[in-house]
């Protein structure tokens, strides 16, 4: 027998959508006319008036100047009003935890980066230090404080993707921690939660080097490895939002130990502390290993890639291998999504990328499948040290692009 299956009725707002469509493409492709906007997003002119007469009252967007037209009057140029309001952007990561600043159009205009001890760090530790780092960047009483839209965290685990953004890291032992509800409590603004990969992915989608691209995947190489994949242009993120645990895939079956319990995994080859455990098994006793040891694993890196520069055989193998186990796991990457682009940062992908990055691109001409090897680029992240927290800072702008920032955060900013 057959079940009939009636779907539920949807009010559909109408309004709201010619709203978020036209103040979208305002923001990723403007400033430009109403007519250019009447083609770009095939409403009609007469719902591009009103919705920008919506918009001009609600200083989403201004006029920004006249253009000429062909035989008739000048057009009026609409733009994003980028002093409507600003976001908080936070880059949680396993050594430090950055705080930047940004107007409405994603500039940076401020920014605070602490160190963080994780090992002996309990979540209440790491919220009370968000909010400490929040004060620092925006002081109470400063005129900014009143114009923050809302807040964005990229965390290095899995968040729920319910309420209560609960945050579970095998790493860091948190298992289902209600850290968005934590932070609530001591931050009175909107919180948006995502893993930092996932975040810095969609930093990379829209603004950075995959702006225009459907098919990427970013891969943050830290302390750990993560990685964000969009396909089609929506990033896959699977029923517990725990899609692109690059780290975890397995490239040696009983191979090293990892930190998340399991033998082989890239992360344990490639992430800062596998690298360290690469040169130490090439050379115990290098004095590449030798660090004033207040920032351990970001001074080896750092020494490696020096000492690869000097041609240092030591610190030359530890990058050959270290390219090597990227290779093989990028090589499944391209074979598996078929990407356009595939994006290498994180700290640690920072440092050591431009030492690895032509031997890594001959490594997949020789192992990923010639045809689709022949659709992907390899390069750098374009965001640099601030791609995790420009990612964080997309979360709260999404909400804003979408007409869901409430009322109460919007306050325009005092020039
Ligand atoms: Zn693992």
């Amino acid at each position: 027998m057959k079940a009939v299956v009636s779907s539920p009725k949807r009010t559909v707002d109408l309004r709201a959508i010619n709203r978020q469509s036209v103040l979208r493409c305002l923001y990723f492709s403007g400033p430009m006319s109403r007519q250019e906007l009447s083609n770009r997003t095939t409403l009609s002119a007469a719902t591009i008036t009103n919705v920008i007469a919506d918009l001009l009252r609600d200083e989403f967007v201004f006029e920004s100047g006249q253009v000429e037209s062909d035989g008739g009057r000048p057009r009026t140029i609409l733009a994003v009003n980028s002093r409507y309001g600003c976001f908080v952007g936070v880059d949680v990561g396993e050594t430090h935890i950055q705080l930047d600043l940004f107007d409405l159009t994603l500039q940076r205009q401020r920014t605070v980066r602490q160190m963080a001890v994780p090992q002996q760090m309990t979540p209440d530790e790491y919220a009370d230090q968000i909010s400490a780092g929040l004060n620092e960047l925006v002081p109470p009483g400063d005129p900014v404080s009143g114009s923050i839209l809302g807040m964005g965290i990229g965390l290095p685990g899995v968040v729920e993707r319910g309420e209560e953004q609960q945050v579970s890291s095998p790493l860091w032992n948190w298992r289902s921690v209600p850290f968005g509800d934590m932070l609530k409590a001591r931050i009175p603004l909107p919180i948006h939660l995502d893993n930092g990969a996932k975040a810095m992915t969609l930093a990379e989608t829209w603004f950075g080097a995959g702006r225009g691209k459907k098919d990427i995947i970013t891969v943050l190489v830290g302390t750990g490895i993560g990685s964000g994949i969009v396909s089609g242009g929506e990033l896959f993120r699977g029923p517990t939002n725990s899609a692109g645990e690059f780290g975890h895939t397995l490239i040696l079956l009983n191979g090293r130990r990892c930190r998340c319990g399991n033998w082989g995994c890239l992360e344990a080859y490639a992430g800062a502390p596998g690298i360290i455990t690469t040169l130490r098994e090439i050379a115990p006793h290098s004095p590449l290993l030798e660090t004033n040891r207040s920032r351990d694993q970001v001074s080896i890196i750092d020494n490696i890639v020096r000492g690869a520069a000097e041609h240092n055989p030591e610190a030359l193998q530890t990058l050959q291998l270290t390219t090597n186990y990227l290779a093989a796991s990028f090589t499944n990457l391209v074979n598996l999504f078929n990407p356009e682009l595939i994006v290498l940062g994180g700290w640690v992908g920072l440092q050591i990328g431009q030492a690895i990055l032509p031997a890594l691109r001959e490594s997949l001409n020789r192992h990923a499948l010639p045809l689709s090897r022949s659709a992907t680029q390899i390069e750098m992240s374009q965001l640099g040290q601030t791609a995790v927290c420009m990612g964080a800072a997309c979360l709260p702008l999404e909400q804003f692009l979408s007409g869901k920032t409430s009322s109460r955060h919007k306050r325009k900013v005092k020039a």
